[in-house]
């Protein structure tokens, strides 16, 4: 498989460390509210490729974490007058009801940064001790300039950062960061205000920065060096540059061989333009919501019809034109299990083993596309052409074939996260009711009552479709 690397901008061989073993790392959300479907982006991508890697039998170690302690969720604690850890367990449980929904597998590890303060104390020192921290009135800062290779994820120089800070010298004052030794560092360990939730150091009573945690919860769950770093591109610089330095500086080993970056999920502004979902624009829709308008399997689709490192727009039409592309997929598949129900011989066994080759092609081209830096664009594109073929052949195929048809593209789907499988769906009894009568009316051949039945349902959202096999429904 090759993944593009943010590090090298380069499509790489995936070779992990050891053999037949993965270990990723994906940044958590910080939780101080429902998270938004920008945020839903990175967890269904990584969570595709964690299926995708166990597909090609490897065994893979999936570690996201929650950031649990953050100047946004003391915010928010204070506005509602409750303490930070209550806003924070309460938005990991209902991020974990919405991860459960969009079907993101929950991972290997769930850390928060809260659990781990012992062992970010002990970076802090390791740090200290080799002479890139150093401690200021409390505050921990991490020496920039003493790490030679920062910059070499976002591609930035050190002198050009440093010429931006010094614009941004009176804003340092204005925060109290004056006191640092060079306006590029970073702090690792801040003494508490009044009212903030704090931990014993030797620096001071205080919290970890933000960019701290990744580093010890990585090294803790993973190990030194890792296979695969991910997240969302605005996390390239500054939060993945100073995960960098701090775990190099401190553990000397390389920190992470792949870094997988997603692009933004984007939604139209009042001029029309496509910008970046976020919460400080204001411009968001949370999951919960979305999945309260459409099925959460059409929006876990829709998240991977784009590539995942193109933008991809968020609007009504296109999860639309998602739902009928996935229904598509799902109708192919009603229709092999009825052709599998009926136990068909082949019409022709020349076609049937035509079929079963054309099957393995299918499979080839879709590893194929997602071998390509995990391009599920194109492996849709594929499920899309073999469902179309398994249309037309289904029928005239013997049973074995249609087996293995459904039986493919179940394990297709299921790396996509999207389970095939006949929901068995109950009727209200008063439909149920409506259904029956209708039955009753065609027999008694009164098709104008049968005909007023089904528009009835039919404004219910049920629709009734007349089968060899019996009458059929379907929620609209
Ligand atoms: P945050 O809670 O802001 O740290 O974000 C959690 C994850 O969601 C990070 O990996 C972000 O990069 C990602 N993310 C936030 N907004 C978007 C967006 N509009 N599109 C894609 N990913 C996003
Ligand atoms: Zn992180």
């Amino acid at each position: 498989m090759k993944i593009f690397n943010t590090l090298t901008r380069k499509k790489e061989e995936f070779v992990p460390i050891t053999p037949g073993k993965v270990g990723i790392y994906v940044c958590g959300p910080t939780v101080y509210d429902f998270i938004h479907i920008g945020n839903a982006r990175p967890m269904i991508v990584f969570d595709t490729l964690r299926r995708y890697l166990e597909y090609k039998g490897y065994e893979v170690n999936y570690v996201s974490n929650f950031t649990d302690v953050d100047d946004k969720i003391i915010a928010r604690a204070n506005k509602d007058n409750v303490a930070a850890s209550y806003i924070s367990e309460k938005y990991i449980e209902e991020c974990k009801k919405d991860m459960e929904a969009l079907n993101v597998r929950p991972a290997t590890t769930h850390p928060q940064a809260t659990k781990e303060i012992p062992d970010m104390i002990d970076m802090v020192q390791t740090l200290i001790d080799k002479g890139h921290a150093y401690e200021k009135n409390g505050t921990v800062y991490f020496r920039t300039r003493s790490f030679a290779d920062y910059g070499k994820l976002s591609h930035k120089n050190i002198d050009d950062l440093e010429a931006g800070h010094r614009d941004e010298a009176h804003q340092l004052k204005v925060s109290g960061e004056d006191e640092k030794e060079d306006g590029l560092d970073f702090v690792l360990w801040k003494p508490k205000k009044e009212g903030e939730p704090s931990w014993t150091s030797p620096w001071s009573d205080g919290r970890p920065g933000w960019h701290l945690e990744c580093s010890v919860m990585s090294k803790k769950y993973i190990g030194g060096t890792i296979d695969i770093h991910a997240g969302g591109e605005d996390l390239i610089f500054p939060h993945h540059e100073n995960e960098i330095a701090q775990s190099e500086a401190a553990n000397g080993t390389e920190f992470a061989r792949y870094w997988m970056h997603n692009g933004f999920l984007r939604i139209a502004n009042d001029n029309d333009e496509f910008e970046k979902m976020s919460k400080s624009l204001g411009n968001f829709k949370t999951v919960r919501e979305i999945c309260k308008m459409y099925d959460p399997v059409v929006v876990r689709f829709f998240m991977l019809s784009a590539q995942y490192r193109s933008p991809l727009n968020f609007s009504a039409k296109l999860i639309e034109a998602s739902k009928n592309s996935l229904d598509r997929i799902l109708t192919a598949a009603d229709k092999l299990r009825d052709v599998i129900g009926k136990n068909n011989v082949a019409e022709n066994v020349e076609d049937d083993a035509e079929a079963l080759k054309e099957l393995n092609t299918f499979v080839e081209r879709f590893d194929a596309a997602m071998d390509d830096d995990l391009n599920t664009a194109d492996a849709i594109s594929v499920i899309f052409e073999m469902v179309k073929y398994s249309n037309t052949v289904c029928d005239k195929v013997s049973v074995d074939t249609a087996a293995k048809y459904y039986d493919v593209l179940s394990v297709l789907m299921n790396i996509l996260g999207i389970s095939i499988e006949k929901k068995e769906e109950t009727l209200d009894a008063d439909i149920e009711k409506l259904i029956e009568d209708r039955q009753e009316a065609r027999k008694n051949k009164d098709f104008a009552k049968a005909d007023e039945i089904r528009d009835k349902l039919l404004a219910m959202g049920i629709e009734l479709k007349d089968t060899r096999e019996g009458v059929k429904w379907k929620r609209l």
